[in-house]
């Protein structure tokens, strides 16, 4: 059992008003809150000990080195990766997806395929569509059945002999459907295809275990975990380490540098070219220690409550409609009101204290080609939310409806 009142004193900001409300924070699959302790990494760590990583010989530099190498561990023995060289820290998951699409380039040619599914955030679906563009691979998503789970038939039938690669989300952004990652790596890797995972929305929400799952590449953000932004991962398992060329080049990710030729350091430091964002690495792993020490399986098990209590809420709301129906929904849920544009709605909330989305959620052709809408609001949670605040998000949203459709 979470104790969610003590919990939420670890987050000073949620205490904090605006407009003269309490703040009610459901924005929570566009960024998490940070905790003191992970807030109290990087003051002491600019503190006391920062020096660049990788390069000096002197005291300071060995120490920050060794914190943003136990970071690397810690994170590694947070998703279960077999050893540190697995982790290539990245700017966040767009990065990560990124690297994975420019450094897989070399394996495609025209004809080939790439996969996504038409649930994916624009950062696992348009990295894809340019690699496809300058390999002249095609580019395919797979639909989703009428409550918004990725149609696994579909997939099946789209993994062709020359399929290359699969990019998959385990968790959308906007139905809050949770995938079945192991399946569809195990499907993938059947066509002998590589298969990479977008974890930037099940961090918190789920126990990751790489091995377990089996994918070759693994891609999420810091600041969607209680850590800081501009910092994540990108985990490659061991048979795919080297395989990405690198794309990015610079500093100490090389081996030997002449004027004719550049060799380059083996993975992960391949991969991480110029002064990394070290303080954001070792803030991910205190991160990942306040994840811990809450406890990720309770934290799993309460958000799949608070998820579900709001959906309850908000069907009972007149002219409101829930996107989707998945089998396992966890973390968001996004909805339409009839006659309500989203901004207006979201812009009315935000007045009264409560803090929701509103837009594309970077899923255009799931909005548009599945949904047929421009735009959606979503409501989104963490462990540190409670029901009475979900209530208090339903009561605003009753209040306000009326007022937007009678145009204030
Ligand atoms: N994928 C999904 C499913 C996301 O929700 C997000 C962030 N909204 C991203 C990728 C991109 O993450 P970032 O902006 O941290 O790179």
């Amino acid at each position: 059992m979470l104790e969610v009142e003590k919990i939420r004193r670890d987050f000073p900001i949620l205490s904090r008003e605006v407009w003269g409300h309490s703040l009610v924070y459901l924005d929570n699959a566009a960024t998490t809150q940070v905790p003191e302790s992970v807030l109290q990494t990087a003051l002491d760590h600019y503190r006391c000990n920062n020096a660049n990583v990788h390069r000096g010989i002197h005291r300071l530099s060995e120490l920050s080195t060794q914190s943003y190498e136990q970071a690397r561990q810690r994170m590694a023995g947070f998703i279960g990766a077999p050893d540190d060289r697995c982790i290539v820290f990245t700017r966040g998951t767009t990065d990560g997806i990124n690297m994975a699409a420019c450094g897989l380039e070399h394996l495609l040619k025209p004809g080939d395929r790439i996969i996504v599914s038409m649930l994916e955030h624009h950062s696992n679906m348009v990295p894809w569509q340019q690699c496809a563009r300058r390999t002249g691979a095609d580019f395919i998503a797979v639909g989703l059945t009428e409550e918004g789970d990725i149609d696994l038939r579909a997939l099946e039938e789209a993994l062709v002999p020359r399929t290359k690669v699969v990019a998959i989300s385990c968790c959308s952004n906007v139905l809050g459907t949770v995938t079945p990652i192991e399946r569809i790596v195990a499907m993938a890797h059947e066509a002998s295809a590589v298969c990479l995972l977008d974890g930037a929305q099940i961090m918190r929400h789920r126990l990751i275990d790489v091995q377990a799952i089996g994918c070759d590449f693994f891609a999420f953000s810091g600041h969607k975990m209680m850590g800081p932004t501009g910092i994540g991962v990108l985990y490659a398992a061991p048979p795919v380490q080297n395989l990405l060329d690198p794309c990015v080049f610079g500093g100490e990710m090389v081996d030997r540098v002449s004027l004719r030729e550049t060799t380059f350091e083996a993975a992960p430091l391949r991969y991480e070219a110029g002064t990394p964002n070290y303080v954001g690495a070792i803030m991910l792993g205190a991160a990942a220690d306040y994840l811990e020490s809450v406890g990720r399986a309770d934290i799993a098990a309460y958000e799949d409550e608070l998820i579900a209590y709001a959906e309850t809420r908000l069907k009972g709301i007149c002219g409101l409609h829930i996107l989707g129906n998945p089998q396992h929904r966890s973390g968001c849920l996004s909805f339409t009101v009839d006659h309500v544009h989203p901004f207006d709605l979201c812009a009315l909330a935000d007045k009264l204290g409560i803090a929701l989305r509103s837009g594309t959620n970077c899923a255009q052709p799931l909005l548009e080609d599945v949904y047929g809408i421009p735009y959606v609001s979503r409501l989104s949670v963490a462990f540190y939310n409670t029901f009475d605040e979900i209530d208090r998000a339903a009561d605003v949203l009753e209040q306000v409806i009326p007022l937007v459709c009678q145009g204030f």
